[in-house]
This record gives structure tokens, sequence and C-alpha cells, in this order.
């Protein structure tokens, strides 16, 4: 990959923000309301995967919770009062080697002193037959997106967390049954939530499963499971299929410029340091993070404060 540094798209800035979920959004007013010469960069409209979520009731300061729209949209609106300039772009590749460092967007390039990355995690995928051939024709990867299309439906959702069990509580709005299909016999998911789940006459829980392959014509007709502990084979009807199997992080295009783990989430520090000096990540991107708003919020303060103090002791 060339970076083209010269007139193609000449910004220069101190601090760039990669990512407008929770964590890029409270790193953005920070940096703003500090006076920064910061950007946020976004690829699709700022809100990250808490758009997805329909009712969000542990963010500190919502007594009776608030929506994940709502919550998100109040963030931008607060980092844009005190001037954070937001662009719609994704940066396809990055240069971290020199003091500058070099972000490859679609349109050009642009060059910065410090990077947070906020990039998070999107859904992980089964990789079961079927899966792939019938994505928006029956499997979602988002409850609160696609719930509706399943008015009194028999539907199945896929995983045991917090994920799966909160977006199957929400599908039971419309569907007139949810089987909530878990490879081991407890779930991984909070006991609130589970209490909330068991206590849900339209949830059937099927335990030591694991989905084998989804089968339709037009849409999902069926999904073909095999219990873990017996062994033996069996075909659910069911016209949509819910993955909620946990989340893999958005980080191809860092790849080669910071350490990573097994998984390739970002290694990051106490101060939310990245391998690279200068370059810092926050949130559900970042290896090890309890994957909580709060949490992403949390460090992208550490890291907006990080990077300042990193831009004041390495003045360009
Ligand atoms: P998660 O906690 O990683 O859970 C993923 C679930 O999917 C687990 O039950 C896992 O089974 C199962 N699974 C993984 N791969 C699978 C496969 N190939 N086939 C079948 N099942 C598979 O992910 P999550 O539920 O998306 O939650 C992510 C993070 O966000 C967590 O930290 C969670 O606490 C947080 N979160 C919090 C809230 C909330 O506070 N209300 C809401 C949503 C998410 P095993 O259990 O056997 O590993």
């Amino acid at each position: 990959m060339t970076f083209n540094n010269n007139t193609d798209h000449p910004e220069t800035h101190d601090l760039v923000i990669i990512g407008g979920g929770p964590g890029g959004l409270t790193a953005g007013m920070y940096a703003a309301r500090d006076k920064q010469d910061v950007v946020l960069i976004e690829k699709l409209s700022p809100g990250g995967q808490v758009l997805t979520t329909d009712w969000v009731e542990n963010y500190p300061g919502f007594s009776e919770g608030v929506s994940g729209f709502e919550l998100t949209d109040s963030m931008r609106k607060q980092a844009e009062r005190f001037g954070l300039k937001i662009i719609n772009h994704e940066v396809q590749n990055v240069d971290f080697r020199g003091d500058m460092k070099h972000l490859l967007l679609a349109s050009g390039s642009m060059k910065t002193r410090s990077v947070i990355v906020g990039t998070g995690a999107q859904p992980r995928k089964l990789g079961i037959d079927g899966e792939d051939l019938l994505t928006g024709k029956g499997v979602s990867y988002c409850g609160t997106c696609d719930g509706p299309f399943y008015r009194e439906a028999t539907i199945a959702v896929i995983g045991g967390g917090d994920t799966a069990v909160q977006e199957a509580m929400f599908l039971t709005r419309f569907a007139a049954k949810v089987y909530v299909i878990h490879r081991r016999d407890e779930l991984r998911a909070t006991k609130i939530l589970q209490e909330r789940a068991f206590a849900n006459e339209k949830i059937e829980f099927v335990w030591d499963t694991v989905p084998v392959s989804i089968e339709g014509q037009k849409g999902v007709e069926r999904l073909c499971t095999r219990n873990v502990k017996t062994g033996e084979e069996s075909a659910l009807s069911v016209e949509g299929v819910f993955v909620l199997v946990g989340t893999t992080p958005i980080t191809d295009f860092l790849k080669g410029s910071v350490d990573l783990d097994e998984q390739g989430f970002v290694k990051v520090d106490r101060r939310q340091e990245t391998s690279v000096p200068g370059v810092f990540a926050a949130g559900d991107v970042t290896s090890e993070t309890p994957r909580q708003i709060a949490t992403a919020v949390g460090e992208a303060v550490t890291a907006v404060l990080s990077a300042e103090n990193y831009l004041e002791n390495n003045e360009g």
C-alpha cells in the first residue's frame, strides 16, 4: 500500500479519532472541549453498535433506561456543541511508522500526530451452511433492527450471552415463539437477564445444542441442529434465525501496524496506548475490555487524556 502524502488530502491534525461509537464520541467531546485540533472519522453514522440496542438500562444517569439511539445521538450532539468535526469516511489503511501518522481514506490520505482507535466490533458469524445465502432473508444479526418483521412467527436465537438473551426477550414482543439455542447447559448472560428470560413464556431454551445448517428456499424455513452431548440431529421449523454469538473486532485496517491479540483485538496498556507511541485505542476494539458502554466511555477518557499528554510532550 502506498500513501500519497502530498496534495490529495491536505488535512493535517493533532488528533484523529477513528470510529464514532460511544468511545469515539466521548474522546471527541473531551478533545474538542479542550480546544484540540481534532477530527472524528466515522464510516457510517455515529452511534456504533449501541444504535442496534433497543433499550440500555445499565448506563449511569438514566434511572428508567434510555434507547440506544437517544443515548448516542445525545453524545454526538454534546460533542458537536464543543465543535467536534465529524467526517464520513472509511479508513482503509494506516502507516504509523513515523512521528506523523498517515491514514489512507477512500478519497486520499490524512496526516495526524496522534490517533485514537474506537472502531468497535461487529457481529460474529457462525460459518454454517445456509447462513450467508439466507442473510437478509431470515438470517439476521440484529433483533432490534429486524424484530418487527417477525410478527407471530416462530424464530430461533443462537447464543447464550447478554446480547442473545436481551434480544430474545425483545423479539418476544413480535414473535409467537422464540427458541434460544445454546451450546452449553448454562447461560453466559448476567443473572438479572437470565431470570427475566426464564420467566418469559414465549422463550424455550434448547440446551447443549449447536446449529449445523440453515435451510430454506426463498427464506429461512428450518434450522438444523445437533445436540453436543448425545450427537442427535434435529430440525426446528423457524422463519428467522438471529445469530448473536459475540463479536469480532474491526481492525483489518490496522494489521501489521499495532499489536493485536489472537482474536484481532488491539492490545493497550493502562493509559490505553497501543504498541505504537501516540496511537491509542478504547472500547470494544480493545483486548480484554468488559465491552460495556460505560467502560468504553471511561477508556475513551483515559485515551484522550493520554493523547493530550503525548501531544504536549512531543511538540511537532
Ligand atoms: P458473549 O458474551 O461473547 O457471548 C457469546 C455467546 O455466544 C456465548 O454464550 C457463547 O457460548 C456463544 N457462542 C459463541 N460462539 C458460538 C458459536 N460458534 N456457536 C454457538 N454459540 C456460540 O457476546 P455478547 O452476548 O454479544 O456480549 C458481548 C459483550 O457485551 C459482553 O461483555 C456483554 O456483557 C456485553 N453486553 C452487555 C449487555 C448489557 O449489559 N445489557 C448487553 C449486550 C452485551 P459460550 O457461553 O459457551 O461461550
